[in-house]
């Protein structure tokens, strides 16, 4: 069931059985209490935009299309999506908004590469080894405008922190009105915030590395709007700042 977090922030809510229920998220700048990112500042954010970061696993059920329409969005809505990374729980639902939507799908350079068979992942490694096999499988269609993006780079009013560890080309989309989209960096659970487990991701001690990262570089935000667990809607940087406290040492 599709819930507004904040005016204009949507939590779509793909619900399948655990671990693949994945949470996407909409942003609606015209809607946005506090839509940030000023002309002035930003130079060309340009006019308010509706913004979809992920798009879950095509069997989720209910549907990233479905979820749309309970927040009352069609895919023909959305000017982008952000992918936070390559996972299937992230990208396969892409299929789903077919074919009304058509307008640019970013995703971190590292895992575009990894797509575009232009970087491999090391064989030798469990996750390496599962990617190697899913993009052939499970591709991005061709018909997506796929588009790499780098760390530090601005995508509207969007800043893009590469957070690898869960994955290589891992990655942050934090919003000028303080609403963090973190995808897989940290999982919301009953006992707090962790980091995803070693299973699933390439590195452990680099996932930590990068919760460090930005929580030193992002600067403080609200909404730490994560892809598995419940988001916070205030205090988000807080929340990783002491996540990030409890590695030390560790
Ligand atoms: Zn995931």
């Amino acid at each position: 069931m599709a819930r507004e977090l904040l005016d204009g922030v949507w939590l779509l809510d793909l619900g399948l059985v655990p671990p693949m229920a994945t949470n996407c998220f909409l942003l609606d700048e015209a809607a946005m209490s506090r839509p940030g990112g000023s002309d002035a500042e930003g130079g060309s954010d340009g006019e308010p935009t509706v913004t979809l970061c992920d798009a879950g696993y095509w069997r989720n059920t209910p549907s990233i299309r479905s979820e749309l329409a309970d927040a009352g969005y069609g895919p023909g809505d959305l000017d982008r999506v952000l992918l936070t990374h390559y996972d299937l729980d992230h990208v396969t639902g892409l299929a789903r908004l077919a074919p009304e939507f058509d307008g640019p799908v970013y995703i971190g350079a590292p895992d575009y590469r990894l797509l575009t068979g232009d970087a491999d992942p090391p064989l030798l490694h469990h996750k390496g080894l599962f990617h190697r096999a899913a993009r052939r499988l499970f591709p991005i269609p061709d018909r997506f405008d796929l588009r790499p993006v780098a760390d530090g780079e601005r995508v509207g009013r969007f800043t893009v922190y590469v957070t690898p560890g869960h994955n290589l080309g891992h990655a942050v989309y934090v919003h000028d009105a303080d609403v963090a989209l973190l995808g897989d960096l940290v999982w919301g659970e009953a006992e707090g915030l962790t980091v995803p487990f070693w299973l699933d991701s390439y590195d452990v001690a680099e996932c930590r590395a990068s919760v460090r990262s930005l929580v030193e570089r992002a600067g403080p935000f609200d909404v730490a709007a994560m892809s598995h667990g419940t988001p916070l809607v205030e205090g988000g940087s807080d929340a990783l700042r002491a996540l990030a406290d409890g590695f030390e040492g560790g």
